[in-house]
């Protein structure tokens, strides 16, 4: 599709993922980051959210965020901050321009949305997620690849434990992170040498395995779109 000096990306959630993701895709060259999050810096998790210092604690994330990327070396003019929640109404603008959307947010709901708006405009998205020792990243062409809701259909209608009461491995952050950002790449570059495409992978201790995943026809999400394919064939 393009090359990465002409690549947009818009990071939802700034926390233990999305600043290792950001710092991956500013790191590779991107041309624009879009970093959403409404919340502020919290102690309790700054170790493991790698742009952040104790002296940012209070202070928006998307802000500190940025002016850690500026600091080291990312002109300022490719770092947009949206100090906003995700939903249905914030989606059409924080996805305007972008080539690609990156979840890396703490819970399922905003998962879910980040899924629908992607698919309902044919943005590509991957979703990234991580609880104690185990991470997954689901990278999705929609009208391509199975959607999120093709595999899980819905939130479960009690929150799992959030990452807050489950607890969250520092070094599987960063690994799961990593793994994102280079698919994320592969999205907005339209290159997929080795296939890390198509597939959702499964980090657990350190060690990725992939599963090919088929769209399923009645996904509320994406199946209609794939039954007009199929009829059209
Ligand atoms: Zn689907």
């Amino acid at each position: 599709m393009r090359p990465m000096d002409q690549a947009s990306f818009t990071i939802i959630g700034l926390g233990g993922l999305g600043t290792p993701l950001a710092l991956a895709l500013a790191a590779s060259g991107a041309r624009r980051l879009v970093l959403v999050d409404d919340d502020v810096v919290d102690l309790s998790n700054l170790q493991r959210q790698v742009l952040y210092r104790t002296e940012d604690v209070g202070r928006p994330k998307g802000v500190a965020a940025k002016e850690a990327l500026i600091r080291r070396g990312v002109p300022a003019s490719r770092i947009e901050v949206a100090r906003v929640r995700f939903n249905s109404a914030s989606a059409r603008g924080l996805l305007h321009d972008s080539d690609v959307a990156c979840d890396g947010s703490d819970n399922l709901q905003t998962k879910f949305l980040v899924n629908d708006a992607c698919v309902a405009v044919g943005r590509r998205f991957v979703i990234a997620g991580v609880v104690q020792d185990h991470g997954q990243v689901f990278p999705v062409r929609p009208g391509h690849d199975a959607c999120y809701r093709c595999l899980f259909e819905a939130p479960p209608a009690e929150e799992i434990a959030t990452c807050a009461e489950a607890g969250v491995l520092g070094a599987t952050c960063g690994h799961v992170a990593a793994i994102a950002a280079r698919a994320a790449m592969a999205l907005a570059m339209g290159e997929d040498p080795k296939g890390i495409l198509g597939k959702a992978w499964l980090i657990e201790a350190g060690t990725p395995r992939s599963i090919v995943l088929r769209p399923r026809p009645d996904c509320q999400a994406c199946g209609i779109e794939f039954s007009e394919k199929e009829n059209q064939a």
